[in-house]
């Protein structure tokens, strides 16, 4: 018999129905499509809990960054440092604006852009536009050191929190260190709301132009008249409904997200060559994810393989961009972090409906490789 499939992180909708009751209430008013009370409501609730003037919801995280670097003045032939290990969602929208990437190594204390190769980037790329750094699995970068960097030379910061709902920096919540600030509610993500993205800001004329370019850049006018590139990224009413509903889950999932990290630390971590992403004691992550690195014999591919076999997902840390065949004639500063961590990096199954004895399985099918 096949054994139940256990999941990366897949979408957990609340025990209360929350989501449920904001998706009747558009239903039942038949308020489907496009914006609505929903949207305002989600936005809302949305800036207040991560401490931010505003926000806009999006139709994906991928179109929050898009609209991030042209809110940011990035157009063509601007050059843009943009975080190497990531997911290419941070990096594609660059080349949307026509723009040129400059790809930025990691460093192990964070896993995040390493600001020592920032400041060589600037040196080397005096007129950069734009920088964005990620919170990689829910580890907050190094903001202090990036925020500074940004300020001497002027330049805007954009962060992709995309899997760091929930991840606090020294008491602030990340993505609200840069001029903008992204997050992703794809199916993966801590909350979902099956797909969807936010983009927020202390600047709330910005965040207006914002909302105006998603929806086609409609004038104020009775006929349909453009005087800009307009997009269609607004979300939908039914969608931020879950949004809403997932939203006063959040900190159920970090807590769940944290146990899971923990029961893994406690378990494997004492397994040659076994070590854990860094959590600093600057750092509240969400642990979106839990990924360890391999120094030892056994190998992630080993580890993978294994669990696949009794049907449970894991997967490799990301591929950097600089090593994507895609993004190879773009310029990269740094050294071989970000390509250590992809080469030994593997992210665990973090699923937040995982029962202890998922866990104990799990844990019980990795120790085996050690034997
Ligand atoms: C998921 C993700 C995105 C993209 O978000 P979507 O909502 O899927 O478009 C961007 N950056 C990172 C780091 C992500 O993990």
């Amino acid at each position: 018999m096949e054994s139940k499939k256990i999941y990366l992180s897949s979408p957990h909708m609340s025990d209360e129905g929350y989501e449920m009751e904001y998706v009747k209430e558009a239903f039942d008013t038949n308020w489907i499509a496009p914006l609505g009370p929903n949207v305002n409501g989600f936005e809302n609730e949305f800036a207040a809990k991560i401490g931010s003037k505003a926000a806009a919801a999006l139709s994906s995280g991928t179109g929050a960054i898009h609209l991030a670097l042209k809110a940011s003045g990035v157009g063509k032939g601007d050059i843009v440092f943009c975080q190497s290990l990531t997911f290419s969602a941070t990096a594609n929208p660059i080349i949307y604006q026509d723009a040129i990437p400059v790809f930025i190594d990691s460093n192990y204390e964070t896993w995040n852009m390493c600001p020592k190769a920032l400041e060589k980037a600037f040196e080397k790329y005096p007129e950069v536009k734009a920088v964005i750094v990620v919170h990689l699995y829910g580890l907050s970068a190094d903001m202090d050191e990036i925020v500074e960097l940004c300020k001497k030379h002027n330049v805007v910061l954009i962060e992709d929190a995309a899997e760091s709902l929930g991840t606090y920096y020294k008491g602030k919540h990340t993505g609200t260190f840069g001029k903008y600030g992204i997050f992703s509610f794809n199916g993966n993500k801590i909350i979902t709301t099956s797909g969807g993205g936010m983009l927020v800001s202390d600047d709330e004329e910005r965040i207006e132009k914002v909302r105006f370019w998603a929806t086609q850049s409609r004038d104020t006018a009775r006929h349909y008249q453009h005087s800009e590139l307009g997009f269609n990224y607004r979300m939908s009413n039914v969608v931020a409904g879950i949004g809403r509903g997932q939203l006063k889950v959040l900190e159920q999932r970090v807590a769940k997200k944290k146990y899971i990290f923990e029961f893994y630390k406690r378990e494997l971590g004492d397994l040659e060559g076994v070590e854990f992403m860094p959590v600093n004691e600057w750092n509240e992550p969400n642990y979106w994810l839990s990924c360890m690195i391999l120094s030892g014999k056994v190998k992630p591919i080993d580890i993978m393989e294994a669990l696949e076999k009794e049907n449970i997902e894991s997967r490799p840390v990301w591929k950097p961009m600089h090593m994507q065949p895609f993004f190879a004639e773009y310029d990269y500063v740094g050294s071989d972090v970000a390509e250590e961590l992809f080469k030994n990096g593997v992210c665990l199954p973090s699923d937040t409906k995982m029962m202890d004895e998922d866990l104990e399985r799990i844990c019980e099918i990795i120790k085996e490789l050690w034997k």
